[in-house]
C-alpha cells in the first residue's frame, strides 16, 4: 500500500514528489509515456527562476527528478496506468495487470498538444507535420526547405525562432493579425527576417505527394475567404494543449474542456485526490506555476494523510 502515488512526471510531478519526500511519505511517482513531460521538447527554457542564462528543458526536468530521489521520491518508468477507482478506499490504479492501492493520489499528468483536426494532419504525422521543431527541426527533410508554424502563442514563436537555424523561410500561419506571445518572444518573431507571418489565416489543408510527404499548406484568410497555397516540406503545429485527463473522466470533477476542477487549493472533488499543473491550469500554464501547485499538492496531501491517521 502506497501513501502518495504521483501520476505525471512534468513540473508539478517531480515538485509533488520532492515535497512529498520530504514530508517522510516515501511517494512513488508514476512518469508516464514522456517521462519529463512537455518541458523536454522545449529548448532553452529562459524563464525559469534561478536561471539567468537559461537552461534546457531535460536538464531542469533532470534535475527536478534528481533533487526528489535525494529524499526518497522513488520513480517508475513505464508504468501506463489504463484504469483507476478513485470511488474506494485506498484508492485503485491499475497498471495493465498490475493494481496499485494508495492512500492518497496527486495527479500531475499535464496536456499534449492540440490538433488542428484536419484528415491530412492525421495521415501526415511524422511525415512532415510535426509537433515538437526541437525533436524534428533538425532532420535532414527539413533543411533548406520553406516550413510552416501554425499558431500564435509562445509556443509557436518558439518553435519559428528555432527552425530559423534549418529551414530557408519560415511563414507563421496565425488566425488573427496580431500574436498572443509574450512581447519579447513576438518581437522576437517579428524582427527575425527568415520568419513570415501570415496573418488572419488558418490551415484549410496540408498538401502531401501520394500522402508520403508534406509539399505545401493551403491556407485561407479568414477575413476575405481567398485560399492561397504555400509550398513548405514541414507543418509545426503549435496551437496551444489540451488536458490529458480522460483516464479521470467521471472520476474527478473536470470542465467541459477536461480541466480538472480543484475548488479549493489542489482539492479535487474527491477528498485524498488532488491535482496540479497544466491539467487544471487554463491560465498561468507555465513551468513555475506547474512547479507551484505540484508543492501545493504535496503539501494538501500530508495534511490529507496526518488527518487520516
Ligand atoms: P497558447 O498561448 O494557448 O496559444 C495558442 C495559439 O494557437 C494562439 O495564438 C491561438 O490563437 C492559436 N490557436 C488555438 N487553436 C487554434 C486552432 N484551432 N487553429 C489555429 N490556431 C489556433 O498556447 P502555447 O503557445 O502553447 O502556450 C501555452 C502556455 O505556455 C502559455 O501560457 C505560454 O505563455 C507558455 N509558454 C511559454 C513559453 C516561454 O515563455 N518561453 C514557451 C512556450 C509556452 P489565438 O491567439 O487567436 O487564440
Amino acid at each position: 500500500m502506497e501513501n502518495v502515488v504521483v501520476i505525471g512526471s512534468g513540473c508539478a510531478g517531480w515538485a509533488a514528489a520532492l515535497y512529498s519526500a520530504r514530508a517522510n511519505l516515501n511517494p512513488v511517482l508514476l512518469t508516464g509515456a514522456q517521462p519529463g513531460g512537455l518541458l523536454t521538447t522545449t529548448s532553452i527554457v529562459e524563464n525559469y527562476p534561478g536561471f539567468p542564462d537559461g537552461i534546457d528543458g531535460t536538464e531542469l526536468m533532470m534535475q527536478m527528478q534528481k533533487q526528489a530521489e535525494r529524499f526518497g521520491a522513488r520513480t517508475r518508468y513505464g508504468v501506463n496506468i489504463t484504469r483507476v477507482d478513485l470511488s474506494t478506499r485506498p484508492f485503485k490504479l491499475w497498471a495493465d495487470d498490475e493494481l496499485i492501492e494508495t492512500r492518497a493520489v496527486i495527479i500531475a499528468v499535464g496536456a499534449s498538444h492540440r490538433h488542428l483536426g484536419l484528415k491530412s494532419e492525421e495521415l501526415l504525422e511524422r511525415k512532415g507535420v510535426t509537433y515538437c521543431a526541437t525533436c524534428d527541426g533538425a532532420l535532414p527533410m527539413f533543411r533548406n526547405q520553406p516550413l510552416v508554424v501554425v499558431g500564435g502563442g509562445d509556443s509557436a514563436c518558439e518553435e519559428a525562432l528555432y527552425l530559423t537555424h534549418f529551414g530557408s523561410k519560415i511563414y507563421l500561419v496565425h488566425r488573427r493579425d496580431q500574436l498572443r506571445a509574450s512581447k519579447i518572444m513576438a518581437g522576437r518573431v517579428l524582427g527575425n527576417p527568415k520568419i513570415q507571418p501570415v496573418w488572419d489565416s488558418v490551415v484549410a489543408d496540408i498538401l502531401d505527394a501520394k500522402q508520403d510527404k508534406v509539399v505545401g499548406v493551403k491556407v485561407r484568410n479568414v477575413k476575405t475567404g481567398a485560399i492561397t497555397e504555400l509550398g513548405c516540406a514541414g507543418v509545426f503545429i503549435a496551437i496551444g494543449h489540451v488536458p490529458v485527463t480522460s483516464l479521470f473522466k467521471g472520476q474527478v470533477e473536470t470542465d467541459a474542456d477536461g480541466y480538472i476542477i480543484c475548488k479549493r487549493g489542489t482539492h479535487t472533488s474527491v477528498p485524498g485526490v488532488f491535482a496540479s499543473g497544466d491539467c487544471v491550469d487554463r491560465v498561468y500554464r507555465q513551468a513555475v506555476t506547474a512547479a507551484g501547485t505540484g508543492c501545493a499538492a504535496a503539501i494538501d496531501a500530508e495534511r490529507y494523510l496526518a488527518q487520516l491517521a
